[in-house]
């Protein structure tokens, strides 16, 4: 149990009026803690949103050590304040830490510092359909030094920004560049942990897409170029045959807790679920026999994003006439029904705050 000194600012910020768009607009607090070695974790604190000074020597801008996570806090229906499945992003944080050389976190003490942190911003919590308050937790290596070598200082830190609704105008399938070049990991690598260093990797794919009017890069495996990896900041999922299918955890794919929980309800569903292996030739042939039924991505802040249009190199399928599939549907009413509390929550997944 961590024991979190609160310091409440003296110049609450005016909340955004109007349309909230993701990422640029932060709550009035910040959550701090600092790391040394031989001491542990200390001096949890909540204090007003600032300014870091570092040193320009300070290792993370140089090699990068570091980790970040992702999750939401939702205004629900019967006006509690809830969390979606938080231990889940406390125990991926410590893979990341584990294979960046990052000190593990207590799960718990992850926890209260995020519902300390989101209880104190409370008001800032959106109200209107579709917007939530996106928790963003990270942990950057702060010795000031040049050598390549694991650092004995850290600072955990915790920021909260306001976001808008993904979809305005109900589910809005997106076109996905599959790139056939560029790779984002490999295993053995860091594929698996949520890190700076694998976005800093993938930027290249994703102004390609971008530039050719994809909304995203599908990355293929980082050894033959072959095989279905994941979306940028989502996992994928296909519908082939009346199954569902996505590709298994090998080491370079990013274990989602909305791929978690859509495996789930999928199997709650009768669903047979596979996780394997899927070749982009495989997902060329299923569509040529009209056996590609559906295409989804899944991730915190989509939640669903059905996937209209896939390309690779010079074949362009349309899946489900570009529409939104059922089964996509359907998840993202449940997987939303839950985290609002609109259905009922026979996981245990929803956290009150
Ligand atoms: C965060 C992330 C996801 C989705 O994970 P969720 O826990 O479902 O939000 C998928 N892929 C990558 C690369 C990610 O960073």
């Amino acid at each position: 149990m961590l024991d979190i000194r609160i310091t409440k600012t003296e110049h609450p910020k005016e909340k955004p009026s109007g349309k909230l768009g993701f990422g640029k607009v932060f709550t009035d607090h910040m959550f701090i803690m600092n790391y040394e070695e031989g001491k542990g974790w200390f001096d949890p604190r909540i204090e007003p949103f600032h300014n870091l000074s570092l040193s320009p020597a300070t290792m993370v801008f140089h090699y990068a050590q570091e980790m970040f996570e992702g999750l939401k806090a939702y205004k629900g229906v019967d006006g509690n304040n809830y969390c979606f499945r938080p231990d889940m992003n406390a125990r991926r944080t410590n893979l990341s830490n584990k294979r960046l050389c990052i000190p593990q976190i207590p799960e718990e003490d992850f926890v209260q510092a995020v519902t300390t942190l989101v209880s104190v911003d409370a008001d800032w919590i959106p109200t209107e359909p579709g917007t939530s308050l996106y928790i963003r937790p990270f942990i950057i290596a702060t010795d000031a030094f040049l050598g390549v070598a694991v650092s004995k200082t850290y600072l955990f830190m915790i920021i909260l920004s306001p976001s808008g609704a993904y979809y305005e105008s109900g589910l809005d399938p997106v076109g996905i560049w599959i790139e056939d070049d560029y790779v984002r990991a490999v295993r053995g690598g860091m594929g698996f942990a949520k890190t700076g260093g694998n976005y800093a990797a993938s930027l290249i794919g994703q102004e390609k897409a971008h530039n050719d009017g994809y909304a995203q890069v599908l990355w293929l495996d980082g050894v033959e170029r072959k095989y279905i990896e994941e979306v940028g900041s989502m996992n994928i999922f296909f519908k082939i045959d009346g199954k569902i299918v996505t590709p298994m955890l090998n080491g370079s794919i990013l274990p989602g807790i909305t791929r978690d929980s859509v495996i789930r309800i999928c199997k709650d569903w009768g669903f047979e679920v596979e996780e394997r292996k899927i070749s982009v030739d495989e997902l060329l042939e299923a569509q040529q026999n009209g056996k590609l039924e559906e295409v989804f991505g899944t991730g915190t802040a989509a939640v669903i994003s059905p996937v209209g249009k896939l390309r690779y190199k010079d074949d362009v399928m349309t899946i489900g006439d570009g529409k939104t599939g059922e089964i996509s549907h359907k998840l993202y009413e449940t997987v939303t029904g839950i985290q609002l509390g609109k259905l009922e929550d026979k996981y245990g997944w929803r956290v009150k705050i």
